[in-house]
């Protein structure tokens, strides 16, 4: 395993590689292209190249660092999760969701995770290690190569009909900023149009890996895809969410909250005890006022447990002052049935109690809306993609 990994490498570190081996400037640009827009996997694809430096290519580096263990689609087509087996034998999931005209990657940052909460899979099990950025980028060429091959069957048409009742909740959200234009055409539906960093692990316990991938993902000269169509998922790391603010990247921001006070919420995330609510929002109302941008909360609805209508009332209270200085809302709150894990006794909301909990946001000002959960018969057994189809499927 002493091959160089072409997708941990930046741009210029490419370069250097390939000027060591003496070849010219430009070969890194044409190695980047084959990589990055032509979602090459294998050097023999590379045809502008030299059939030398082919060879080399593929004797001295790898490219895709992660093998199919399964592919599983749900019963209604719109939802593909990859199980991938690491160089070192580790595994991770990534999904895609096809739904209208978004078609969505979820991808993970570790393998495991290292914060615990309660209600997660990948919680019980640990942190193993950090993906590198190689490993995190690789999830979404592997997502787009499969979407461009067109070999995954097209949603049932009938299905997307039956969102388009959702339009407007779904413009209402900033996750999904390209939401409702026009219809899709052939090679729109070949292509990747967001990202959420939901799956395994925590982004911003990774976050010079999970940047440089990042980058590459929106480097225009790579995959080129905006920042405003990805959304980065944290359990509410303060000097994360802090960095995250000085980044030139417009990437959109989730907090997963769960519970509007540090008792219940340091019962539901440990990460609480070391960032207790009230730190953590101070980092976020600073992210607020240096982005100007809408921020996401991301609240798993819990039976009996952070459903209760004063959990809403003080969940409002704690979210209303998050205002750009013109007086625009800038949160919006996903509310999300849970989905149960084997290892955890929590269960989900009733449908009632969910309509309720949302209905006193909004009466409060704060904008909230709840979750359809969707591909839920290939979610069972997985780490937590499974709730991720949820939010984000609506
Ligand atoms: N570590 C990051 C991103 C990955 S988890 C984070 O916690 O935000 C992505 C989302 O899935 C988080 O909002 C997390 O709270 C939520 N989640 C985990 N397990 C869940 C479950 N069983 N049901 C619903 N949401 C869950
Ligand atoms: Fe980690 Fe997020 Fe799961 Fe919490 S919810 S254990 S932070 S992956």
């Amino acid at each position: 395993m002493n091959e160089a990994q072409l997708l941990d490498l930046t741009q210029p570190q490419l370069a250097e590689l390939l000027s060591g081996w003496g070849e010219p400037p430009y070969r890194a640009r044409q190695v980047w292209e084959w990589l990055y827009r032509k979602l090459a996997d294998d050097p023999a694809q590379m045809t502008n190249l030299p059939a030398g430096l082919r060879v080399r290519l593929a004797a001295e580096t790898r490219i895709d660092p992660l093998e199919v263990v399964y592919e599983q689609r749900s019963a209604d087509r719109h939802t593909t999760k990859w199980l991938f087996r690491l160089p070192d034998g580790l595994t991770i999931e990534t999904v895609l969701m096809r739904y209208d005209q978004r078609r969505t990657v979820c991808i993970s940052t570790q393998a495991g995770c290292a914060m615990g909460c309660v209600f997660c899979a990948t919680g019980q099990a640990g942190l193993a290690r950090n993906l590198t950025a190689g490993e995190i980028v690789a999830q979404v060429l592997f997502a787009a190569r499969r979407l461009a091959s067109g070999d995954l069957p097209a949603p049932p048409a009938a299905a997307l009909s039956a969102f388009a009742s959702l339009g407007s909740l779904r413009a209402s959200s900033p996750e999904f900023p390209d939401e409702g234009r026009g219809q899709p055409t052939a090679a729109d539906a070949a292509r990747l149009t967001n990202i959420v960093v939901m799956g395994m692990g925590e982004p911003l316990a990774n976050y010079g890996r999970t940047w440089q991938a990042l980058r590459t993902i929106t480097d225009p000269q790579a995959f080129g895809l905006g920042a405003r169509h990805i959304t980065v998922s944290t359990v509410g790391l303060p000097q994360g969410i802090r960095r995250m603010a000085e980044e030139p990247l417009q990437v959109n921001l989730a907090v997963s909250l769960h519970a509007p006070n540090d008792a219940l919420r340091s019962q539901l995330l440990p990460v609480n005890r070391r960032y207790p609510i009230a730190e953590l929002m101070a980092a976020v109302h600073d992210y607020v006022a240096k982005t100007n941008r809408r921020v996401t909360f991301e609240y798993a609805l819990m039976d009996g447990v952070n459903d209760l209508p004063e959990l809403a009332h003080e969940l409002a209270a704690l979210l209303k002052p998050l205002r750009s200085p013109a007086g625009g809302v800038l949160c919006h709150v996903n509310l999300i049935p849970l989905n149960p894990v084997a290892e955890s006794p929590y269960q989900p909301s009733a449908p009632e109690a969910s309509a309720e909990f949302q209905a006193i946001l909004e009466r409060s000002g704060v904008p909230a809306t709840v979750r359809m959960r969707r591909g839920i018969d290939i979610e069972a057994g997985c780490g937590q993609l499974r709730r991720r189809v949820g939010q984000i499927e609506r």
